[in-house]
């Protein structure tokens, strides 16, 4: 760090979640004034269709340090933390919900571990009480697929809460591709990391915006962008179905040579046919899966769209383009 204070950023992807949002304020500026840095916070409305906006807008006029990123229309959390991290002008950058769940409270040591030389702070939840048997039998599954399938670590109960340096989040800004699985794309960066174990709260208000159907999509979309191993299950698939039929084929022949063929076989056909064109159907799927995806990148559409901006009053760096009177 050169001289002068050291410049944080935190975003705060926001999508409905006003009966949260003034309790966040409160505890996040509660935090950030303990800090010795300079600080600015950049909300993301990610399409809310409550209060949020407004209440955000009522932060950005009583606190200089408030910045609002409002999207034109709600393009789920990975592209929300996206539009927040480009916004963002700190030498380290946070992401935390806006619900509480990862506590503020936090933050002092995040920042502790990063002027120690870490590029990348992850936190990692030390348990998950707040969240249902399911949720955490499933997450578990998850991480244990995924771990096998895709060729970059994907830590294991580290959420999106965690800190990035300015050299990890411009790596980042460098990724072009719309299905962005940020867990992944995290991972993907490398640099020097360190994990805090935390507790992680429960809701403070309000629900989540994850229907376990988004969550399979999620699931779906982080292996598809990180692992070509659902591809290859295919030919394996096929090359062993090919065999066992080969082997049947053989045995068939030579039961016919052997003692003669009373027409039989009717339910082994059906059953044969049938088989085969699921494996194939699924195989299509699978295939398809990357396709679609492929389709969504060729397009090279914007990954959001902004519809208003609201500067930090108090920006954490100068912005660029102002005329800078030297003294
Ligand atoms: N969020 C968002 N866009 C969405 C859904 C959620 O920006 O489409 C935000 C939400 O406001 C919150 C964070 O992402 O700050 C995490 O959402 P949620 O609590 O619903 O997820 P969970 O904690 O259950 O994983
Ligand atoms: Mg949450």
């Amino acid at each position: 760090m050169a001289a002068g204070r050291a410049r944080l950023s935190i975003v705060v992807p926001v999508h409905d979640e006003e009966a949260v949002l003034p309790e966040f304020q409160r505890r996040l500026a509660a935090v950030l004034d303990s800090l010795e840095c300079d600080t600015e916070i950049v909300y993301v409305n990610d399409g809310s269709t409550d209060g949020s906006l407004a209440a955000l807008q009522q932060f950005h006029r009583d606190d200089p340090r408030v910045g609002v990123v409002d999207l034109s229309r709600n393009f789920g959390k990975e592209i929300a933390m996206t539009a927040g991290l480009d916004c963002a002008a700190g030498d380290a950058v946070i992401v935390i919900d806006a619900d509480l769940q990862d506590p503020p409270e936090c933050i002092p040591e995040m920042v502790g571990a990063w002027r120690s030389g870490c590029d990348v702070v992850l936190m990692r939840r030390r348990s998950r009480r707040h969240e249902g048997w399911i949720k955490t039998a499933t997450a578990a599954a998850f991480y244990r697929t995924i771990g096998r399938m895709s060729m970059v670590d994907i830590p294991e109960n580290v959420g999106d809460f965690r800190l990035l340096s300015r050299r990890a989040v411009d790596a980042l800004r460098r990724f072009p591709e719309r299905s962005r699985f940020m867990k992944g794309l995290f991972a993907w960066i490398g640099f020097p990391a360190l994990q805090i174990e935390y507790d992680r709260d429960g809701r403070y208000a309000g629900e989540t915006k994850w229907s376990y159907w988004r969550l399979w999509n999620f699931a779906l979309e982080g292996i598809t962008s990180f692992s070509a191993a659902p591809l290859k299950l295919a030919s394996y698939i096929g090359l062993a179905t090919s065999a066992a039929a080969f082997l049947y084929g053989a045995w068939v022949i030579a039961k016919t040579l052997i003692i003669g063929d009373p027409v039989p076989g009717y339910p082994t056909l059906v059953t044969l046919v049938l088989f085969l064109g699921g494996l194939q159907l699924m195989a299509l799927g699978i295939i398809g899966e990357y396709l679609a995806r492929m389709f969504v990148e060729v397009k090279q559409r914007p990954l959001y769209l902004v519809q208003q901006h609201l500067a930090p009053r108090r920006a954490a760096v100068p912005q660029a383009g102002g005329d800078e009177a030297s003294p």
